[in-house]
């Protein structure tokens, strides 16, 4: 009792202090001095701590100061965001530790290697990873950060001086760089002088996208795993050449929540996570419970977070032998805001992530060669189970697709995860792999389980919640082909030098060149082509020309008759080629067994002008997947048109429209949808993903059969409700579909059925004729992941993709999304193919 009243005089006597002055000491301890050669943080960034959100540039800045004048820190900056800004790292620990940095790691990492047995924990430091504010909007993190870092230069006194003996801090004061940035533009500019806690006010709703993700909308604390984006790749190469024991993520949440410190939900954690992981994790957790007790904070643990996607940043540590913590705190959003707790200033919210950072490094000095043992002895038992594994190898490729295959292997090398290469062409298990297109992948060997973790298909399942997806195989969102083998038969020499791919041209043509469409860049090349002004065409059928076999879907460039001369267009393809990563064949003659090259069922390929929906009330994540997609991948422009202004838009320039998934439960917008209509009937083609099959149905845009569940609860509780409800969520799983590769949708796609990312549960019928149903679920669709029987029982024999005549133009649908976090390669051509041969689907 006195200590709830302690701390509401605390709060109301910071409210009043708030709107005035805030001062450092409110997050400082108070009970020790602090060197005054070291700057405080409003010395250089011009405010104080949580008096404004800061700036990533400040922020920068002024850890670049303390680096400077602090021997216990130095700076290195690991790479840039896509907005061009630093992806700093502070390596913090005494100056002595600091002399002799390389020998400690070196030992740090002996650890967890075969020899381990020779190397004394003894006085040896314990690592850890603190990092901050993932989500930008969530800068509580960021901003504590500059507090946490002055103490940790500044502080004095034997306390200090044995924490930094004891530890390597990795700190990482903004995870998201561009988020943050976006962030604190959206508060600062919003902020009054009088600082204004009424939630209405426009400096708590921030406008879309707002400043969670980072440039092109990813969230990139779902990315430790496929380390597809600038900011994940990083810190994984830090996190790989440290292995780090703790691994913190400092997080927001709700406004009217408290603060949330892991373990979470005991039965979501993955089962490739030790027990001792959560029990180490609880261990920690008691200490930023007497942290939090002491400043009167309220807070919670073990429910509503789980540990279970290990692409999260919290979660992954788990799978590599260190102990990965979730730190949330109710988020003031701008500056001070009401909330059920009562008032909420964005300095208290500092002032917790400053307190449990520094519980943080406290447990981990406490309890060093316990978690010192721990790591030591988790590598002891993987090295044993990777010796027993059954499985000895893993066989990955793609015998039409290098790029494919070779991005997989990309996402193994980045992990440290050793691969070598296949000892020659081979058909194993029915499925035959390419030498130059092939990985083998030995399961004995260091981080075994992250190779599990990354490959295996997991079905069955102790809860039915997943706070995020609970399946990303990654062969299957490769969609390449693999096998797991008892034994290294097939694997050649390990791959040491790991080469990116090249492309070329056969050889310089008079009559025409073809190629493929089955590789990953041929949209890229393809887009090069037809920007240039070059006339192209696409198979419709299979043929065999020089002994060559061509799949649905080549592409055929005519020589004769084009804007280049025979010279001019050889040089060019063989650009193309190569910036594309394929291979086109100059062949001269168009006589082949099947369609000769001058056949109608060749049909002439037109340069695209495609938009995509954008703004309020649209999924961002979805939407940034397709614009990263064609920026990054494909180098193809892509119009981002805002709902906001979509109706005065002239659309007759446009080929192709999308529109991502939407948030908006119910969206009218009849306006739009006539607007729409019309410009299908003159020959556009509309692309739809998720929940549009809805509105496309409802305003006539395409005929759906949608399926309605019947799901009515029988004998469960009100108290069971929301997990019951819960487990009706498709969260993201993968399912099986069958191909028919004669459809344009599946040109490209060398086998007859292939693996689709599923988060929604809608469900189309298929269509009476079977030609209209390219693809469609199998009856045992479940590959990987969780999905509830009911729902499970709707997705069989149901389509993934509709298309459909309106006018002289198409409408098209996906349920599922295909390019999920820019990992899911298997699957983006089939937006492609829409893009590209809509006209003759
Ligand atoms: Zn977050």
């Amino acid at each position: 009792m006195r200590k709830t009243t302690t701390t509401l005089l605390l709060i109301i006597s910071f409210i009043v202090s708030a709107q005035h002055s805030i001062d450092l000491n409110y997050y400082l301890p108070q009970h020790i001095t602090y060197d005054e050669n070291i700057p405080r943080p409003a010395d250089i960034i011009g405010h104080e701590v949580g008096e404004w959100h800061v700036t990533h540039d400040k922020l920068m800045f002024y850890m670049h100061t303390l680096a400077e004048k602090s021997n216990r820190i130095s700076i290195e900056n690991r790479g840039f965001t896509f907005e061009g800004r630093p992806i700093l790292l502070l390596t913090i620990t005494s100056p002595e530790n600091h002399n002799n940095l390389e020998r400690i790691r070196a030992e740090h990492i002996a650890l967890t290697e075969k020899e381990s047995t020779s190397v004394s924990i003894e006085n040896m430091p314990i690592v850890v990873y603190q990092g901050f504010s993932v989500h930008g909007n969530e800068p509580s993190g960021s901003n504590a950060g500059l507090a946490y870092a002055y103490y940790l230069a500044a502080a004095q006194g034997p306390e200090i001086d044995e924490l930094l003996n004891n530890l390597v801090i990795l700190m990482d004061p903004s995870f998201n760089p561009d988020g943050l940035q976006r962030f604190a533009y959206w508060a600062n500019t919003n902020r009054s002088i009088n600082l204004n806690p009424d939630n209405n006010e426009r400096e708590y709703h921030e406008v879309w996208p707002g400043g969670r993700t980072n440039h092109y909308w990813f969230d990139v604390n779902r990315d430790w795993l496929p380390v597809q984006l600038p900011e994940s790749r990083a810190r994984i190469e830090t996190f790989h050449k440290w292995l780090p024991n703790i691994l913190t993520d400092h997080h927001e949440m709700g406004t009217n929540a408290t603060f949330f410190f892991q373990p979470g939900e005991p039965t979501r954690v993955h089962p490739l996570t030790p027990a001792m992981n959560q029990e180490l994790t609880a261990e920690i957790g008691s200490y930023h419970a007497k942290a939090l007790d002491n400043i009167g904070s309220l807070y919670y643990s073990e429910e509503g977070y789980d540990d279970y996607y290990y692409g999260k940043g919290s979660t992954f540590p788990d799978v590599n032998g260190g102990i990965g913590i979730l730190f949330e705190q109710a988020s003031s959003r701008g500056h001070i805001q009401e909330t059920e707790n009562g008032i909420l200033t964005f300095p208290f919210t500092i002032r917790n992530q400053f307190t449990t950072a520094k519980s943080t490094v406290e447990a981990a000095k406490n309890m060093r060669v316990k978690i010192l043992s721990y790591q030591n002895e988790f590598y002891r038992n993987m090295r044993n189970e990777a010796s027993k594994s059954r499985t000895k190898s893993i066989v990955f490729g793609d015998n039409k697709d290098a790029a494919k295959a070779w991005h997989l292997a990309e996402i193994l090398n980045r992990h440290k995860i050793n691969f070598h290469e296949l000892t020659a062409d081979a058909t194993i298990r029915g499925k035959s792999f390419k030498k130059d297109h092939s990985y083998v992948i030995p399961m004995n060997q260091k981080n075994h389980r992250l190779i599990k973790a990354m490959f295996e298909k997991r079905t069955t399942f102790t809860d039915s919640l997943f706070y995020d997806i609970s399946a990303w195989t990654f062969p299957l969102a490769f969609n390449v082909d693999f096998v797991e083998l008892e034994s290294m038969a097939n694997a050649g020499p390990q791959i040491t030098d790991f080469k990116p791919l090249t492309g070329s041209v056969s050889q310089q043509s008079n009559y025409a060149y073809l190629f493929e469409w089955h590789e990953f860049y041929t949209p890229r090349a393809l887009n090069q082509i037809l920007s240039k002004g070059l006339r192209a065409k696409v198979a419709k059928s299979r043929f065999t020309l020089d002994n060559n076999t061509y799949d649905y879907g080549t592409i055929m460039i005519p020589v004769q008759n084009q804007v280049l001369n025979s010279n001019d267009l050889h040089v060019f393809l063989k650009e193309v080629a190569e910036d594309s990563k394929i291979m086109i064949t100059g062949v001269n003659t168009g006589l082949s067994q099947g369609i000769d090259l001058g056949s109608n069922d060749f049909d002439p390929v037109k340069k695209q002008k495609v938009a995509i929906v954008v703004g309020s009330g649209i999924r961002s994540y979805d939407a940034g997947e397709i614009w990263h997609l064609f920026d990054t991948r494909y180098n193809m422009k892509i119009t981002k048109i805002d709902k906001e202004y979509l109706n005065s838009v002239d659309l007759s320039s446009y080929t192709d429209i999308i529109m991502p998934r939407s948030t908006a439960k119910n969206s009218n917008d009849k306006t739009l949808a006539k607007k729409l209509n019309d410009w299908v009937k003159t020959g556009g083609t509309l692309i739809g993903y998720g929940n549009m099959a809805n509105w496309f149905k409802k305003h006539e845009l395409m005929n759906l059969k949608i399926k309605k569940d019947s799901l009515v609860a029988k004998e469960i509780s009100f108290g069971q409700k929301s997990d019951y409800r819960g487990a009706q969520v498709t969260g993201g799983a993968i399912f099986e579909a069958k191909q028919d590769r004669s459809h344009p949708i599946n040109f490209g796609y060398k086998n007859n059925k292939v693996s689709l990312f599923r988060n929604t549960n809608i469900y189309i019928e298929p269509d009476k004729d079977s030609y209209n149903n390219p693809i469609q679920y199998t009856n045992k669709p479940l590959q990987s992941g969780y999905i509830s029987e009911e729902n499970l029982e709707m997705i069989k024999g149901s389509v993934p993709f509709k298309v459909q005549k309106l006018g002289k133009g198409r409408v098209v649908l996906f349920t599922d999304n295909t390019n999920f976090r820019a990992f899911w390669y298997g699957t983006n051509k089939f937006l492609m193919n829409v893009i590209f041969f809509g006209k003759i689907m």
